[in-house]
Formats: structure tokens, sequence, C-alpha cells
């Protein structure tokens, strides 16, 4: 897509009301995809988008129409966009059977006739398109953190439930696996720490690098506010040896998302920059975050712009 055509695609997008905000407001200023060309940006964080985000692929939550609108509606204005590329298949591959991938690219119909999906939703003829732009915006928010860059990839479908061979809980592929999988293959690291925030326990990430010792995962313990920012914080003090910090970041363990959540928006700035202290203690500051859950439009992008706050 031409740059001009790619600034009238996030115009557009923006244009389109968001639930918990119809306001007009001016569009951010995006960016051609930097493709591995980095220049450091004094702004801080720069965030990966792609206006096919907006589809509406699916029937689950993570899919709703305005949800990611309600998220841009916060961040436009104060961030730089960059636009990424597909996943290869070749990166597909170092982390998902071929068999998981034949059934994200399956035909709807014959998905939705055979139950080929598994556990994810049934979902539409998007899918195919959608799903390896998510992995391929979280492979481009760590190439680019991996060159000193800060990110944030605004990206959907979510994908820490995503096992090699198993897609559930509204992920078909595992953004944040592929991308960390690429660095090590590419040498570009050697070990690496997720930490994951969402309410819900990233099982398909901690299964697919279970008997890695290069990458270790946390996720965020369950408990009161106080005990898990402590449990998060305990946890960083001890774990250094890392070459770059990748982040799941969900933000449906906030209490207005229901759910049993307990964390407030205040408490996504506190998260962010405990995450960012503890890049600059033990990996050079290279890290970078993707979206997993969060649904509650009316606080999403707020809870968002809070985390990016501490985290850049
Ligand atoms: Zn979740």
């Amino acid at each position: 897509m031409s740059r001009l055509l790619w600034a009238t695609a996030l115009m557009l997008a923006l244009s389109l009301p968001a639930a918990c905000n119809a306001k007009a407001a001016p569009a951010p200023t995006p960016e051609a995809p930097a493709s591995g060309v980095l220049t450091p940006s004094a702004s801080g964080i720069k965030i990966v988008f792609h206006p096919d985000y907006l589809l509406v692929y699916s029937f689950d939550w993570a899919a709703e129409a305005g949800r990611i609108q309600a998220i841009l509606h916060e961040l436009q204005g104060f961030y730089e966009f960059v636009k990424p590329e597909p996943a290869s298949q070749e990166d597909m591959r170092a982390v998902h059977t071929q068999s998981l991938i034949g059934r994200t690219f399956l035909d709807p119909g014959e998905v939705l006739a055979t139950g080929a999906a598994g556990g994810t939703s049934p979902f539409t003829g998007e899918l195919y398109k959608i799903a390896p732009l998510a992995a391929g915006g979280a492979i481009l928010a760590a190439e680019l953190a991996v060159q000193g860059q800060v990110t944030f990839g605004l990206i959907r479908p979510p994908g820490h439930h995503a096992s090699a061979d198993y897609s559930y809980g509204e992920c078909y592929l595992n953004n944040i696996a592929i991308a960390v999988t690429k660095l090590l293959n590419e040498k570009k690291i050697e070990r690496a720490l997720i930490v994951d925030f969402d309410v819900h326990p990233g099982d398909g990430t901690e299964a697919i690098f279970r008997d890695d010792g290069r990458v270790t995962y946390y996720g965020i313990l369950p408990g009161d506010r106080i005990q898990q920012l402590k449990g998060m914080e305990d946890f960083l003090k001890e774990k250094t040896d890392y070459d770059i910090l990748a982040v799941s970041a969900g933000f449906d363990g906030a209490e207005a998302e229901g759910g049993g959540g307990v964390l407030e928006t205040e408490d996504f700035t506190t998260i962010g920059k405990l995450l960012k202290e503890a890049a600059e203690r033990n990996s050079g500051g290279r890290r970078f975050a993707v979206l997993e859950g969060g649904y509650n439009q009316e606080v999403l992008g707020k809870n968002v712009k809070a985390f990016l706050e501490g985290f850049e």
C-alpha cells in the first residue's frame, strides 16, 4: 500500500466512531514501516498498527467492532505509527505445526462444516488475512525493539493462548512466540524474558517455550492489586539474564472489565514502569509489548495509554 493509501485508510478508520468516544479528532501522522532500518525516535514508543486490524474477523470479544478504534482514539497524536507486513509461512512454521497453520487458512465454510477450528470461535474469511498480519506486527515490534526502539503492537487477534498445534481463547497464532522465536533463530538475541499481565495465563506461550532454556515466561499472579504488582516487582528484581523483554499486554485484569479484575488505570502505568526499569537494568532497555486481551471499550484505550506512559 502506498504511503498515501495507508494514510487514507488510517484516517478512514479513525473517522469511525469508537463505542466510547464518537467525537471527531485529528488522525495521527502515520509513517511507512521501518522494515529493518531504524531511525531512533526521540518521541518514545512507536506503535505498530495496520488498518486491517480493524476487520471484524470473528464473533469473539477480541474481534468486536470499535475495540481497536477505542485505543486509537486515545493514542492518536501522541505516537508515531509504523505499518507491518504479514508473517511469512516460514516464521509461522518456526512455532506452529503445519496442521494449525493450514486450519487458519482454511476456507471458512469448510471450517464451520468440519469444526476444524478446534476450540476457537467460528470465524469469517478475513481471518486468513488478519492472523498472519498480527504475527507480522509482533515481529516488527520485536525487530525494532532489538535495535533499541521501544514499541507497542496494537494488533489483533491476540495470541498467548495459541500453542504449537492448538488455537483457542480467541487466539489463532501465537504472535509473541513467533516474534521471539524469529529473533532467536536469526541470532539477534540469545535469551528472552516474556512477561504477561493479561488476567488469563498465557498457557500457549508457556507451552511453546516450556523446554526452551533460552526463554523465560512470567505470568502475573492472582491476588489483589498490591499482591499482583509486588509479585511482578519481586520477580523482575530476581530475573536478570535476558537480552530482550517481550510483554504480552492484556488489559482484562482491570476492575472495570469485570470478571474478577482488580487493577485500576494507574496500576497499568506502574506495570509499564516496572517493566521499563527492568529492561533498562538488564537488556539495554530493549523491550516491546503486544496487545492481548482487554474488551471494555469505555476503559481499554485509557488503560493502554496509561501502560505506555509507564513503559516508554
Ligand atoms: Zn485475557
